[in-house]
Parts: structure tokens; C-alpha cells; sequence
């Protein structure tokens, strides 16, 4: 079983569906996993990823229902220069939309000013209202970055472990103890159970490790111990069924998926037709080694990262012996499916537009517009 887990190689396995745990409030125990599949050789155990949220497709459990359906961001920046390398449509909108809400707010209080509305609360209670749909766009528009490990818990189920980065941080602190009292965490035979605990809300959220300690008898003796997580050879065998190559962890999407989703506004049958589109990132596990590595650990200090990820803007994959003509072939079938989706979208749009009774402003054209009263309390000044 030892070939499952670092120290060996392996092939990565292609992996479709795991369970994902959070942290949650109160105390939860997980094992961790060491390095599995195609991270063996680089011994890696935990993987880094930006994930955007917002966009909700129909849930294919229960078609009458939509779920939300997140993809990995695809941002790079040079560390050293700062400069974006590769820009992520996604993360333009939110900042279009962070600007476009910058903008109102100081159109509402210079409204407010115009009025002679001086009452902080009641110009406060004005813009909350006028913002809502911005605020709420924006709090749905969530860029999550989280750890991903593979864990197993008490119960010997398996699975990837999503935590926050100040979780894997007081994690991080726990193992380096471990290691200094030469205890191995991650030891097949010997590894141990960590404790996580979560409390707190929102920006107050604070996250506690510790080793997991247990009353146990030895000998007759009752004294608190490690909990320990040896991994038999079935449970090894469990693991590598259950758990995912973590460089999958995430669905790509290409540059141009992401910029149609961004156009879509939000309609879930354009969401799931993007979504359903073939995927040329996702085509070759080779081709995700760039969108992967800047991701992966090489922990907290991005500067002190390894290789610096070509400025590439991914994915021509070299060298499959023979066809180009086929890649090309490919590369000519998406950008079609793509074009009719695009037309598609533009005719859907069109008869939907009519010619709305108050300004809007042009980045907001498309979106869902909030009740018109609230736009009556503050009459549009100039
Ligand atoms: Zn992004």
C-alpha cells in the first residue's frame, strides 16, 4: 500500500466525485492523508486554490432547483513585478462592479448634499437600500481561496479537507510541533488525529488545532494519549478509491468560458450551457500543470515559490505525437459551439431589454433591477 502514499510514485488517477468537508463551529477530528497520486513525487499534501462563486446552473439532482456551480480562478500575477500575467474575466467584473458601486455611493451622497439631507443615519438608510443589489451581487460574487488536503475522519470515511488559510496556518504551527518532538503526523503506520475548531463570525472567525488527545487504557492504566490513525492496508486501499488527486480538485474553466459566463448575467440555462461546454483546459492533465503550480503550497511567501508559471496563457498541449490538425480541429469545433452559444445569448437577451423607465447606468444593463419605489425616495438628481 506504501505506492498509494508519498515516499513512491504513482500515476495520477482521474477522480470525479469525493466529499468535501468544511471546518465547521465547534470541535471536529481529521487524519491527515500524506501526499497521494500525482503529488507523490513532490511529496506535496496540501493544495492552494482560488475558487469564484455567484453563478447558479440548473441542479442536475432536481432540475427545478439551481445550484451554485464555482470554477478556479485563472489570475496570475508575476510576484515580482506585480504585473497581471494572465487576467481572469471574473475577477475584471467584480472589479467593474466594485468601481460601479463606488460610483453610486458618492452619487447618493451627493444627491443626499443636494437636498439638504444631513442626517448621517438617514443618508446611511438611503444608500444601504440603493446599493442592495450591488451588495448582494457582490457578496454572492465571493472569491474563495482555501487549502485542500486529503483527510479521513473517526469514522474512517475519506475525503478532502477545504480550509481556510489562518486554519491551515495554526495547522502548519501544530505539525512543525509535532515534527520537533519527532512525532511524523503523517506517518502511515503512526499518524495522528488533529483537532480543529472553529468559532467566531465572519472577519472574527478564529480557528484552533491541536493534536487529538483521548482517555485510553495501556496496561491498566487510564492516561490521555494521542490519537492515533494508522492506515491498515484496507483503509489505504479506501483512501485511494475515495480521495481525489488534489490538482483536480476545482473544474477549469477556460478564459473564454469564464468571459462568456460573465456575460451570461446570471440566466442558468446560459450558466449550464457554458459550463457544458467542452473543455479544452480540462482535456490534458498536462496542460493543467500551469494553472496548477502557482497554486500548489509552496507556502505562504509567493515570492519564495518555485519556477514562476510562464506568463502562458495556457494550453497548446506540445508534443501528442502526430495530429495537430486534430487540436486545431478542436479548437475550431469550440470556438463555433462557443459563437452559436454567443448568438444564442445575444437573441435571448434582445426582446428581454425594454427600454427601462429610470436611468441606468451602462454597466448595469442586464441585471436584475431592484423595485422602482426605492429609486423614487431619492429622485435622480444631477
Ligand atoms: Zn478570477
Amino acid at each position: 500500500m506504501s505506492a498509494k502514499f508519498g515516499g513512491a510514485t504513482s500515476g495520477g488517477s482521474t477522480f470525479t466525485s469525493h466529499k468535501t468537508f468544511d471546518i465547521k463551529d465547534g470541535t471536529q477530528r481529521y487524519r491527515l492523508l500524506p501526499s497521494m497520486k500525482s503529488l507523490i513525487a513532490s511529496g506535496t499534501w496540501a493544495v492552494f486554490q482560488r475558487e469564484h462563486f455567484g453563478y447558479r446552473a440548473t441542479d442536475r439532482k432536481d432540475p427545478t432547483k439551481t445550484k451554485i456551480r464555482t470554477f478556479l480562478c485563472i489570475e496570475k500575477s508575476n510576484p515580482k513585478t506585480k504585473m497581471v500575467e494572465v487576467s481572469c474575466p471574473e475577477c475584471r467584473e467584480i472589479e467593474n462592479k466594485k468601481q460601479l458601486r463606488d460610483d453610486r455611493e458618492k452619487e447618493i451622497r451627493d444627491e443626499c448634499k443636494a437636498k439638504g439631507i444631513l442626517d448621517s443615519d438617514k443618508i446611511e438608510a438611503i444608500a444601504t437600500k440603493r446599493l442592495q443589489d450591488i451588495d448582494e451581487w457582490l457578496k454572492a460574487h465571493n472569491l474563495s481561496k482555501n487549502w485542500y488536503v486529503n483527510v479521513m475522519t473517526e469514522d474512517g470515511e475519506f475525503g478532502v479537507l477545504r480550509m481556510r488559510h489562518t486554519a491551515k496556518q495554526a495547522l502548519d504551527v501544530r505539525i512543525e510541533e509535532c515534527r520537533n518532538r519527532k512525532m511524523d503526523p503523517f506517518a502511515i503506520g503512526a499518524g495522528v488525529f488533529f483537532e480543529f475548531k472553529r468559532s467566531g463570525k465572519g472577519r472574527d472567525t478564529t480557528y484552533t488545532v491541536d493534536v487529538a488527545m483521548d482517555m485510553q487504557e495501556v496496561n491498566g492504566q487510564v492516561a490521555m494519549m494521542v490519537k492515533r490513525g494508522p492506515l491498515t492496508e484496507a483503509l489505504g486501499d479506501k483512501a485511494d478509491a475515495e480521495c481525489p488527486d488534489l490538482t483536480s480538485v476545482g473544474r477549469k474553466l477556460s478564459r473564454d468560458q469564464i468571459q462568456l459566463l460573465v456575460e451570461t448575467n446570471g440566466d442558468p440555462a446560459e450558466v449550464d450551457a457554458v459550463f457544458g461546454l467542452p473543455d479544452r483546459v480540462e482535456k490534458s492533465p498536462g496542460a493543467n500543470l500551469g494553472a496548477t503550480q502557482a497554486a500548489k503550497p509552496a507556502p505562504v511567501a509567493p515570492a519564495a515559490a518555485k519556477p514562476t508559471p510562464k506568463p502562458v496563457e495556457v494550453v497548446k498541449f506540445e508534443s501528442a505525437p502526430g495530429p495537430e490538425v486534430t487540436a486545431d480541429d478542436d479548437e475550431a469545433a469550440l470556438e463555433a459551439q462557443m459563437a452559436t452559444l454567443k448568438a444564442k445569448m445575444a437573441a435571448a437577451k434582445k426582446p428581454k431589454a425594454p427600454a427601462p423607465a429610470a436611468p441606468v447606468l451602462p454597466q448595469q444593463q442586464g441585471r436584475p433591477r431592484r423595485p422602482e419605489p426605492q429609486r423614487r425616495r431619492v429622485p435622480q438628481g444631477h
